[in-house]
């Protein structure tokens, strides 16, 4: 028989595999810094870099609430999804709709992270870990507005820029 496994279990893993995604985006956020043609997009992914340090301190306390070592398990999602955006940023180099690409990609990134950490809050709560959820609900709150500010973003300048008929 199979080891029985419990929402302790997954609550571990999926934080295990936040844990990974959070420092690939940080090693990614650089690239998309470099790559962004605009003063305010280079800004804003660097901004969000230093957020990044953040959020994978407060999921070092959570670990820590758990009682778990902080540790990272591959998630070939955010692999993938970061790899997308390195062939965006390739393939649309000299293009006037990189802009929109790399916030394309970029939402991407957040919409991922908006959906673990919403399930890891909803976990927390049904598994008693007061103490990690203000933890949690934090890093939420910085993806959410990271992925409002790239949307406007969006709108008021990239998709403009990158269409031809601008
Ligand atoms: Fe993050
Ligand atoms: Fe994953
Ligand atoms: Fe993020």
């Amino acid at each position: 028989m199979a080891t029985e496994k419990t929402l302790d279990d997954l609550f571990l893993d999926t934080l295990k595999d936040i844990y990974y995604a959070e420092r690939q985006i940080l090693k990614a956020l650089p690239k998309m810094a470099r790559a962004a043609q605009s003063e305010e997009g280079k800004a804003g992914f660097l901004r969000h870099r230093e957020e990044t340090e953040g959020q994978i301190e407060r999921l070092q306390q959570v670990f820590e609430i758990f009682g778990k070592a902080a540790r990272g398990k591959t998630c070939e999602a955010i692999q993938g999804i970061i790899a997308e955006g390195e062939e965006i940023m390739e393939d649309y180099k000299a293009s006037p709709a990189l802009h929109a690409g790399l916030i394309s990609s970029a939402r991407a990134v957040e919409h991922y992270e908006i959906a673990r950490y919403g399930t890891l809050i909803a976990w927390a709560k049904q598994l008693g870990l007061k103490d990690a959820i203000p933890l949690l609900e934090q890093n939420l709150a910085e993806e959410i507005a990271t992925d409002k500010k790239l949307t406007k973003l969006g709108e008021t300048s990239a998709n403009a820029k990158g269409s031809k008929a601008a």
